[in-house]
């Protein structure tokens, strides 16, 4: 099976792994802040806090932008559930906006009217989870402007996006937002195995997202109610979790790091290739902004169903029988049966349905050789046509 997307581990990354193993810290040594300050330096952000995981990350921005029972945080239906359940850990109410049919990222138009009527109604968010799917920057400019009007905190979910730019910048320089998030999960651009990280340019968000990580404890005396006991102190100053990335993972994320650009160019490469492939078939391939350069985490066209004779699944399937190892990103979050039980409709949101019912995520990631990628352009002809 041709995977989706597959991590690239070469000796470089087994050798950091390997030396950290005989040194002195497994976990809380010099690998995490080192691998935090190279990423801060990366994408031009002031603060990052690495985690053991995306979803961590969300939980902890949420619960630094004071989240809690009582308030709303919308998303997008087209996104991991992860980007949805960080609100209803902290206790608030989710809510969705629906997509924008042609970047299948969140929608501003409809964001705007739904702020505006929430505005009215006194039922506005407090925090807001943009996703920049398949690795393509939001409309982040307008998005914060609309967010800013209402008082709305923004998270951006760039999951799928780390190495990717927005008018020019990397993704993660926060300009346009309160948190930025990315995952380092093996399909995700780089990886430390499991692993996230929060980045910001806020001060307090860092120290709150760094006592959260950590069981809400403190060695600064600064952020004590009082002087140190002796060397031994520390104080516990909150309710936080266990949320660490361990020094193995920060080592192996440093050393694919250094790879971060060469594995974008390496999905242009392949992204460019498939376009030009599917110029004449009934199917679309996905719509780059001009102003944007997407870190392509993923690769979704959309079947043409009026001039396919085969349905969604049948070629779906066809192309899995064929050793292709398609996915679709995503089920509409709503029309998950935790979330349906909240009174959720799938029609509720009918570009991401309309989405759901033609998406197809292709084989992209940086060590898919171009005889596989010809493999899976011809059993998508053969999926298409039988
Ligand atoms: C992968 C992913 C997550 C969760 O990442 P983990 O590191 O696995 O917790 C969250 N949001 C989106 C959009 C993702 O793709």
């Amino acid at each position: 099976m041709i995977p989706y997307g597959k991590q690239d581990i070469q000796k470089s990354d087994i050798d950091a792994v390997v030396e950290v193993l005989t040194s002195d810290f497994l976990t809380q040594g010099p690998k995490v802040p080192a691998f935090e300050s190279a990423v801060t330096q990366k994408v031009g952000a002031k603060h990052a806090l690495a985690v053991n995981s995306a979803t961590s990350a969300l939980h902890i921005a949420c619960l630094a932008l004071d989240l809690g029972e009582g308030d709303r945080l919308w998303t997008t239906p087209i996104t991991f559930v992860a980007s949805a359940n960080c609100g209803l850990y902290c206790g608030a109410k989710v809510d969705f906006v629906d997509i924008d049919p042609k970047t299948y990222n969140i929608c501003v138009n409809a964001l705007r009217s739904k702020l505006e009527k929430a505005a009215k109604e006194c039922t506005l968010p407090k925090v807001l989870v943009v996703v920049h799917l398949c690795g393509q920057p939001c409309d982040m400019q307008a998005i914060k402007s609309l967010a800013d009007r209402h008082g709305v905190k923004v998270i951006e979910d760039a999951s799928h996006a780390i190495g990717g730019k927005y008018q020019g910048e990397y993704i993660g320089n926060g300009r346009y937002s309160d948190v930025t998030v990315f995952s380092f999960h093996p399909v995700k651009i780089i990886t430390t195995a499991e692993g996230g990280m929060a980045l910001t340019n806020c001060d307090e968000l860092a120290d709150k997202m760094n006592l959260l990580r950590s069981h809400g404890i403190t060695r600064e005396p600064d952020l004590m109610t009082h002087e140190p006991d002796g060397p031994w102190y520390y104080q516990q100053v909150g309710l936080g979790f266990n949320y660490r990335m361990t020094e193995l993972q920060a080592a192996l994320g440093l050393s694919q790091l250094e790879r971060l650009d060469k594995y974008v160019a390496r999905r242009h490469e392949i992204a460019e290739r498939y376009n030009e492939s599917f110029e004449d078939l009934p199917i679309k391939a996905p719509w780059q902004h001009p102003d944007s350069y997407s870190a392509l985490h993923l690769y979704v066209i959309r079947l043409n169903l009026t001039e396919i004779k085969s349905s969604h699944r049948e070629v779906f399937e066809s192309l899995r029988s064929l050793g292709i190892g398609v996915n679709l990103h995503y089920i509409p979050v709503h029309t998950q049966p935790y979330y349906r039980n909240m009174g959720f409709v799938p029609e509720d949101h009918p570009n991401a349905m309309a989405y759901y019912r033609e998406a197809i995520s292709l084989p992209i990631h940086p060590n898919l050789t171009n005889l596989e990628q010809q493999t899976v352009i011809e059993a998508l002809k053969e999926a298409i046509f039988q």
